[in-house]
């Protein structure tokens, strides 16, 4: 068994306004990752299963080494058919927001779900969520939305419904959002909770490989480009920036999901505890942040000053409006300002 996190009293609302519901809405933050698309297909598949016809809607597309998993084809990309997204919003009795804290994560969709008549449950694990649910579930101290979903699923009293589609997006999400276990992963329910799922009959292996081992040879080339001439150490704050402009990722054809995990790379050199990446986005005039620390260093304080964003203490992000020079030299001037932090993380670091 494990520890019941969430309240009880939040559980008993849950599965009130379940029983109540016959539209549901299941909405994630943009750019959808591993963990805002596992946690909404998790719990997709349950609310299916029991009868309710549900619908996710993610602002824009996500990445191809997700599209395997069941359901993800019935995902539905609010920059696409923004319509017919606006209508199952407004028509919806209860949405349920995953993997986000603030409606601005979900960009236009926010506005919709803010008009809404519909009840709405938050379930998240980023800090200080804005109170815009009935319901809210955040739990910062877990490492994903999907494990969240699990515990919910479970106090409901429905682990036996659980389906193996449901258990594979949940899975997935936890290891994504973990760098499958690598870090923010040493609490040992983890472990239980995989264990459970392994006997739902999810076969861990193939999704580890479905996620990190699909990527095309231009992806590594991209790679490589950056990795060679595309980073810059601060040796005495321990930290390493790398950057890709437009022209980069056209040169090697970049998709959705290209670029994915490079942020946490630089982590791999000794020494390194703070990791920024700058990604001039190719279709929107702005630079895309991912910040990536080890120890104590806040990434997410780091991206809420300087770049408008946030996040958890280890990884985070941001947006910047402006050229990728100026992203650049206002990172620069910030690093100085937390010299202090970064050279005393190292230290800790360097003992352990
Ligand atoms: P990634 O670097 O993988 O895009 O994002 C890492 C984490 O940073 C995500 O889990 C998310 O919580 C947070 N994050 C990424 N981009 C933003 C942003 O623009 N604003 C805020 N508030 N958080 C972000
Ligand atoms: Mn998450």
């Amino acid at each position: 068994m494990f520890s019941k996190i969430i309240a009880q009293e939040k559980i008993n609302k849950v599965e009130d306004l379940i029983d109540k519901a016959e539209k549901v809405v299941i909405v994630t933050h943009v750019s959808p990752d591993g963990d805002a698309i596992g946690s909404s297909l998790g719990l997709y598949h349950y609310l299916q299963d029991s009868g309710i016809e549900t619908t996710i809607i993610v602002p824009n597309e996500f990445p191809y080494f997700l599209k395997w998993m069941s359901g993800a084809k019935d995902v539905l990309i609010y920059e696409k058919y923004a319509d017919f997204a606006a209508k199952l919003i407004e028509e919806a009795d209860l949405i349920f927001c995953l993997d986000f804290n603030v409606l601005s994560r979900i960009k236009r969709v926010g506005e919709l779900v803010k008009e809404s008549k519909a009840k709405k449950v938050l379930v998240d694990h980023h800090p200080d969520p804005d109170a815009f649910c009935d319901v809210t579930i955040s739990h910062p101290e877990i490492s994903s939305t999907c494990e969240l979903v699990f515990r919910l699923i479970c106090r409901m009293g429905d682990f036996e419904h659980m389906s193996k589609a449901s258990a594979e997006a949940i899975y997935t999400g936890m290891m994504t959002d973990t760098g499958a276990f690598t870090y923010n992963s040493n609490s040992p329910e983890i472990y239980y909770i995989i264990g459970q799922l392994l006997l739902k009959g999810i076969d861990k292996d193939y999704i580890y490989s479905k996620v990190y081992h699909s990527y095309t040879p231009d992806r590594f080339r991209l790679m490589g480009l950056m990795l060679s001439e595309r980073m810059k150490i601060y040796e005495e704050y321990g930290t390493a920036l790398i950057w890709l402009d437009k022209k980069d990722q056209d040169r090697f054809h970049s998709q959705k999901g290209d670029t994915e995990g490079f942020a946490n790379l630089p982590l791999n050199i000794s020494g390194i505890t703070f990791s920024v990446f700058l990604r001039q986005d190719q279709e929107k005039d702005m630079i895309k942040i991912s910040l990536r620390s080890q120890g104590t260093f806040p990434c997410n304080t780091f991206a809420a000053q300087c770049f408008n964003g946030g996040g958890h203490l280890n990884a985070s992000g941001g947006e910047y409006y402006g050229p990728l020079s100026d992203a650049i030299d206002l990172f620069e001037k910030t690093l100085d300002e937390y010299a202090e932090l970064l050279i005393n993380n190292k230290n800790n670091l360097d003992k352990k």
